[in-house]
């Protein structure tokens, strides 16, 4: 029998995925197949996952080699870690008092005129240390995992000048280093224009694309290009020129696009080929049919026009008509989106975009690592996939959506390795130091 490093059996619903031919991203009705097993098992040595099957057979063909780790997952759910494929964690101090403010009914550009929006995480962001910024996201990168994350996207943009943009990919290499999660780097010098720029934005973008962009990309560290491509920050034609350059330097494009106001973003995305067109609130019919014939992944970012109390969210079934492949993101970050959980945005998905529990899975694993070039690689669970793995104490995939803002992720397995979640339900259970619960009188009062 062969010896593997991890077996895990006896799972009541073992989610395969059924991963599509070369990691093409899922379309149409396949989003809502899930390759479910019954009685799952699965067999990893190393990084990698051998086999999937059902118990007795995973069990007569593998056996544990001496240190490994085998579980019985008997009532649980066991699927991929899920993939985060748009977040700005890198980032220093939060904007509570903001949060206040906009519930007073002060609006965004009030806010910003007093010194609060971006530009204050600009500022924040520069005059912060190393430690403390890596510190604070590090923190992110804990509750992330414990809400069943394993791959993180990281974005650039809070310091929007030459040299701090280059620190903050040096630091979001630094975070991959210190934390068990992966990270993928997403260059956004292009996030917003910065206050000494308000006033001739194409001098910033000249040295986007003269200089910032092409020593982003020889530092070696981001894959993807991005910009934010929305009325009054930067333009379809300025997003272009930004996009074309990170394309000539070897960075594929990124883009937030439509979030606000529908002026073409997701059109451009089909355009360039990016890899993934982001938030599209307000996407058109043109945009979404065009990037189903380009291929291009709708990253959806629910949390974020949740957080903005949004009328409307992204026409999500419309583009799954489409056959537009949809993913999921939780956007975090300190203005808009301040959360790390992924099943926190499945359950908005579901809540308020239609989507069904199945098709939010997929969103947040299989099809979100699409959205980051690696869906051959995680994502799903099949020979020859990263051993990427949550194990959710709950009967149901279904659970995620359905159990709002409690992580049920009884373990979590990064590349084979067990990583304990900071969070895990047993020691979440409430202790009264110096004395035992129980004995009081009941109380009636309801
Ligand atoms: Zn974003």
């Amino acid at each position: 029998m062969r010896e593997v490093s991890i077996l895990l059996h006896s799972a009541r619903q073992l989610l395969t995925m059924a991963p599509a031919a070369g990691g093409r991203p899922k379309v149409g009705s396949s989003m809502a197949d899930l390759g479910i097993l019954e009685d799952g098992a699965l067999a990893a040595d190393g990084e990698r996952i051998l086999a999937v099957g059902h118990t007795d057979e995973i069990r007569s063909a593998y056996q544990l080699r001496p240190g490994g780790v085998e579980m019985d997952a008997t009532g649980c759910v066991v699927m991929p870690a899920f993939v985060d494929p748009h977040t700005h964690v890198l980032f220093h101090g939060t904007r509570e008092w903001e949060f206040e403010e906009r519930l007073r009914g002060k609006t965004y550009m009030e806010i910003a005129a007093e010194g609060g929006g971006i530009h204050a995480s600009v500022r924040m962001f520069r005059e912060a240390s190393d430690e403390t910024l890596l510190a604070e996201s590090l923190a992110r990168m804990d509750r992330m995992a414990a809400f069943g994350t394993g791959t993180v996207e990281i974005k650039t943009g809070y310091a929007l000048d030459p040299e701090q943009e280059l620190r903050a990919l040096r630091l979001i290499g630094e975070l991959s280093r210190r934390h068990p999660l992966h990270v993928v780097a997403t260059y956004l010098g292009a996030h917003e224009i910065p206050s000494v720029h308000r006033g001739d934005p194409d001098t910033y973008v000249d040295l986007l694309v003269k200089r910032m962009i092409p020593e982003a990309a020889d530092l070696g560290i981001a894959r993807f290009c991005d910009v934010f491509c929305e009325q009054g920050v930067f333009s379809i034609e300025q997003s272009r020129r930004i996009l074309e350059t990170g394309k000539r330097v070897g960075l594929r494009p990124k883009l937030h696009a439509d979030e606000i106001e529908p002026m073409g973003g997701a059109e451009l995305a089909a355009e360039v080929q990016a890899i993934s067109a982001d938030h599209l609130g307000k996407v058109s019919e043109q945009g979404m049919r065009a990037m189903a014939e380009a291929g291009v992944v709708a990253v959806l970012l629910p949390a974020t026009l949740f957080s903005l109390r949004a009328q409307a969210y992204a026409p999500a079934r419309r583009m799954i008509e489409l056959g537009v492949a949809v993913a999921l993101a939780t956007d975090c970050n300190p203005g808009s989106s301040m959360t790390e959980s992924q099943p926190w945005v499945m359950a908005l998905a579901c809540l308020e975009m239609g989507m069904t529990p199945a098709e939010a899975v997929t969103a947040t694993t299989y099809n979100a690592a699409a959205a980051l070039g690696l869906a051959a690689d995680r994502g799903a669970l099949s020979p020859g996939y990263r051993a990427d793995i949550q194990i959710l104490d709950a009967p149901s995939y279904a659970r995620l959506p359905y159990h709002v803002g409690f992580p049920d992720q009884r373990d979590l397995f990064l590349s084979g390795r067990h990583v304990i979640p900071a969070l895990r339900a047993p020691e979440l259970r409430i202790r009264v130091s110096g004395a035992s619960l129980g004995g009081d009188e009941l109380c009636t009062g309801r």
